[in-house]
């Protein structure tokens, strides 16, 4: 593609995504078609010969869009949010138009030193503890997922727990891995990776507020010891992502500390909330973690993936990660004066993905990221007073961010209908959990366009839809359960 046409397609293709956002809002938030109809609609074989971009953005409006879930609708409610702003969108399109890979500082310099600079950034930005910054034994990184994040912690941990034993050699007993089953299910993702086995994975239980019992994670690691078992890595989680349940890390990070065990700290959701000096209470106790990570992917406008990833003490991922291949060998890496960020992470490529992080922090500034924040935070505790407040409706879990859990008082089947019912319309989005054994609706406040009257219009909507199923002689049966 020549450079006049690069041009001219380029400016085609951004004109196209700003009126897509600009509409994104009039459109149904789910997709309506079948499975296989995406399929059906592209030639069995590929091109013989080059088509004309025009073409190719004709169908993108005619297969592609009808086939999307619009994750930039204002009422995204699902899961949680993953935002997409104009600077960091911007960012990714000058990442791959440099088309940098910054496996190593040489091949880079300036993808490895910004990075490093924006994470010791966010550092003060979130009010993180002083060990995560570059300038001492710790540091941060941009990983593609927390899934990524939890895994090298994992890899770390047991790095450090075998005293180096690299592939496991020589190590003579069973390890294991402590979280509650609200924990992300990546954390047993990547004890199945790392080779220790499901079976490793201790679930510990929790309180009446789904966090992690310090007391039994305690037992849990005696009892281990006990039996010659190598406790490796608890993992925390600040903000769940069934209930955003808040693991207590000060507890925590004491029972870990006297046991002698590495602690990562999931904040994937949550963590970025701390932006807001009001919200940095989240992070108490995260002083005494050996690795954290939270996504700016998923509620800090920064399009996915973007996860920070923090170590207090680099040595033992680096020892568990780094290899040095000869055609690798550089005079930089030699004089150990550079990180090489390929020594952090599984894979040896690696994108500039901080670009984007750089493009958003510039754009909107800490104050503008905490108004971003601060308005969903605000509209989360709207909703939740008005199903404390509504006679037929609990709250689930406690909401201290922007995650609302609820139920429609009359049972599982009444809820499972109220959900299908309300994503069916195609108005808003929302997913589900259980908590106790009850099927309940979550409802996750954080798009970027998402503003308090979206979630106003939900609540009417969740409350009629309720009404109308209840009303309605078929549901009769499920409102009259017991709650
Ligand atoms: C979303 C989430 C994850 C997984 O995030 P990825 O970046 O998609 O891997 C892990 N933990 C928690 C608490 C999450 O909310």
């Amino acid at each position: 593609m020549s450079a006049e046409a690069f041009r001219l397609h380029g400016h085609d293709l951004v004109d196209w995504i700003a009126d897509y956002l600009d509409g994104v809002e009039d459109r149904p938030v789910t997709a309506q078609v079948e499975p296989g109809w995406v399929r059906r609609q592209l030639p069995p074989e590929p091109p013989e010969r080059g088509e004309p971009f025009a073409d190719v953005l004709a169908d993108v409006e005619r297969i592609v869009v009808p086939g999307l879930a619009h994750w930039q609708h204002p009422s995204w409610f699902a899961y949680f949010p993953a935002n997409s702003s104009g600077p960091a969108v911007l960012g990714e399109l000058l990442s791959a138009g440099l088309g940098v890979q910054g496996m190593l500082w040489a091949t880079s310099p300036a993808c490895t030193e910004l990075e490093a600079h924006l994470l010791d950034w966010m550092v003060t930005a979130l009010g993180l503890p002083e060990v995560f910054r570059s300038d001492g034994p710790g540091g941060g990184t941009i990983a593609d997922s927390a899934s990524s994040a939890v895994l090298c912690a994992l890899l770390a941990a047991r790095e450090r727990a075998t005293a180096g034993a690299i592939n496991c050699t020589g190590i003579d007993r069973p390890l294991a891995v402590y979280a509650t089953a609200q924990a992300h299910s990546s954390i047993e993702k990547a004890v199945r990776i790392a080779g220790l086995g499901s079976d490793a994975l201790r679930t510990v239980s929790v309180d009446g507020e789904h966090a992690l019992s310090p007391a039994a994670l305690d037992a849990a690691l005696e009892a281990d010891r006990a039996a010659g078992v190598e406790p490796v890595m608890v993992v925390a989680t600040v903000g769940t992502t069934s209930s955003s349940a808040l693991d207590p890390l000060p507890e925590i990070a004491e029972v870990c500390r006297r046991h002698r065990v590495w602690l990562h700290v999931d904040a994937a959701y949550a963590g970025v909330a701390a932006v807001c000096p009001e919200l940095r209470w989240i992070h108490a106790g995260l002083e005494l973690a050996d690795s954290y990570c939270t996504n700016a992917h998923k509620w800090l406008l920064t399009n996915f993936d973007c996860t920070l990833f923090y170590v207090a003490d680099r040595a033992a991922l680096v020892g568990a990660l780094g290899i040095l291949p000869e055609y690798l060998r550089n005079a930089a890496t030699a004089s150990g004066d550079v990180i090489d960020y390929r020594d952090w992470q599984v894979p040896l490529g690696r994108r500039f993905r901080a670009l984007k992080l750089w493009f958003v922090l510039r754009h909107y500034g800490l104050e503008g990221l905490r108004a971003h924040i601060r308005e969903h935070v605000e509209a989360a505790s709207w909703l939740a007073q008005q199903v404390v407040a509504h006679p037929d409706f609990t709250l689930a879990a406690p909401a201290p961010l922007s995650l609302v859990c609820f139920r429609r008082l009359g049972g599982d089947a009444l809820n499972e209908r109220l959900l299908a019912a309300l994503n069916d319309s195609g108005e808003l989005y929302c997913t589900h959990t259980r908590l106790d054994g009850a099927y309940t609706l979550r409802l996750a406040v954080g798009g970027t366009r998402t503003e308090r009257r979206h979630v106003e219009a939900a609540w009417a909507r969740v409350t009629a839809t309720a009404a109308r199923l209840v009303a309605h002689p078929g549901a009769q049966r499920d409102a009259e359960q017991p709650v």
